[in-house]
């Protein structure tokens, strides 16, 4: 079935352009002696991937395509994709933030946040974006909005068809105790959802998010075949095209393993047409929203490699790669292995005799360790180790334990010859983490306190 060419299976950062990359960046600085570690973005490849995305779903079907913010939450980044021809799913008022900095149109734009407060509705529908309700009541709190008449948002309903879990529970949306969206398995809950639509003529929307990581193309076409079938019985009931759009989310996988591009975007196009074949005939206006798959492949974190011992008869490399840049793996380190490079301080790449090493960060926590056991060239205090596909959810998803800087994040490209780089985000510097952590309020606790202890 798949009809993938063969380049939209090669990933386009291979081996040689990443070793290319690494090596541009030492000599440039941008990590080594002075940073201990920095994300890298392929911008050649998101344009790249962003294209197939664009071919996959072919000229004829009216389709707007969404980048999900969270996937990589930078300006540049946003603004970068929407160069490239996708609009941006927001879930929060910050990544909607985000999105308006970087320039992407309101109509451009669909809202998905879980718990959208009053205001974050109101906001919404004043400047014309699409909204997504989650739950019913989050439909009352809409239809009571002044703004309603007179907006042009597309406001949606979130449903849950219930089609199961993948291989990682804290990643299926759509198992039956779901946190997301209105269940339609359900006793009485898809005779809710159809009186919703009778009484909220402004519905025109269903938003189905079937997703991620670990879920088969299977389980996400059938999440979208049962929201479609809703959407033919609300339009049949309504006796009128009501439902106009399908909203079909995101949440195709990411091959972690290897250097090549599966599922692609068109065997994802092919599944669909496959499993619903009318979506694709232009009655529905659809949308999607894509994260990991637009750019997790198209990006790397390098770290410097502190120092290295022998414990216990393991080597172990400590290093600047640890939970706060590539939390998931470290704490579910069976459901996100990242592939490790290990490269010498001048970024060409060790290759040759391996031995079992562990990878630890510099995290105050012993479980702090991104790659356990794994056969890797001999790691060399001054190294740089490099986790591949890192380029959503990783370092540009920093956590702030420890007080660790949040590492830069730059953008490369070799369009024109030499590697050339733009940063994204700079390094946090030391007065920033003080500064956001209350430096301004320094005296706040003793000052409350200071004429002795409350009563
Ligand atoms: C996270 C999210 C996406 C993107 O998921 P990916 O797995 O990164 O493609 C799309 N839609 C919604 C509603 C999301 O929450």
């Amino acid at each position: 079935m798949e009809s993938t060419p063969e380049h939209d299976r090669r990933q386009w950062i291979d081996a040689g352009r990443r070793d290319r990359v690494v090596r541009a960046a030492t000599t440039a600085g941008l990590v080594g002696a002075r940073h201990a570690a920095a994300g890298f973005l392929d911008v050649d490849g998101v344009r790249r991937t962003v294209a197939g995305l664009h071919a996959a779903f072919g000229p004829d079907v009216p389709v707007l395509h969404t980048f999900a913010a969270k996937a990589a939450a930078l300006v540049p980044v946003l603004r970068l994709v929407a160069d490239a021809g996708m609009g941006c799913e927001a879930a929060s008022p910050g990544e909607l933030a985000l999105a308006r900095a970087a320039g992407v149109p309101a109509d451009r734009i669909v809202l998905d946040s879980p718990a959208k407060t009053a205001a974050e509705l109101a906001r919404a529908v004043d400047l014309g974006i699409a909204v997504n309700a989650d739950n019913l009541q989050e439909l009352e709190r809409i239809a009571a909005l002044p703004a309603l008449g007179r907006s042009g948002s597309v406001l949606g309903l979130r449903v849950n068809p219930q089609v199961g879990t993948g291989t990682i529970g804290a990643m299926s949306t759509a198992s039956a105790q779901s946190k997301f969206g209105v269940p339609l398995r359900d006793p009485g809950a898809r005779e809710r959802v159809l009186d919703a639509f009778g009484r909220y003529p402004w519905l025109s929307r269903l938003h189905v998010h079937v997703g991620s990581q670990g879920c088969s193309l299977d389980l996400i076409a059938s999440g979208v075949r049962a929201t479609w079938e809703l959407a033919e019985e609300i339009n049949r009931r309504a006796g009128r095209r009501q439902v106009d759009s399908l909203d079909l989310g995101g949440g195709l996988p990411v091959n972690f393993d290897d250097d090549e591009v599966r599922p692609t975007f068109a065997a994802y196009a092919a599944h669909l047409r496959a499993a619903v074949p009318a979506l694709f005939a232009g009655r529905y206006a659809l949308v999607t929203e894509f994260g990991r798959s637009v750019v997790a492949k198209n990006g790397f974190t390098a770290a410097r490699v502190e120092y290295t011992k022998e414990v216990g008869g393991r080597r172990i490399a400590l290093t600047h790669a640890g939970a706060h840049l590539a939390t998931r793996t470290v704490f579910m380190p069976e459901a996100w292995p990242l592939r490790v490079g290990v490269h010498r301080p001048d970024g060409t790449r060790r290759e040759g005799p391996e031995e079992i090493q562990d990878v630890a960060g510099p995290c105050c926590f012993s479980g702090d360790v991104v790659a356990r056991g794994r056969a890797l060239p001999r790691i060399e205090p001054g190294d740089l180790v490099v986790l591949h596909d890192t380029g959503g959810y990783y370092t540009s998803a920093p956590w702030a334990y420890n007080s660790l800087a949040r590492p830069a994040v730059h953008g490369f490209s070799t369009a024109g010859g030499p590697v050339r780089f733009a940063t994204i985000r700079p390094e946090q510097t030391l007065a920033e983490i003080a500064a956001e952590s209350g430096a301004a309020h320094a005296d706040a606790l003793t000052a409350l306190t200071a004429g002795g202890p409350g009563t």
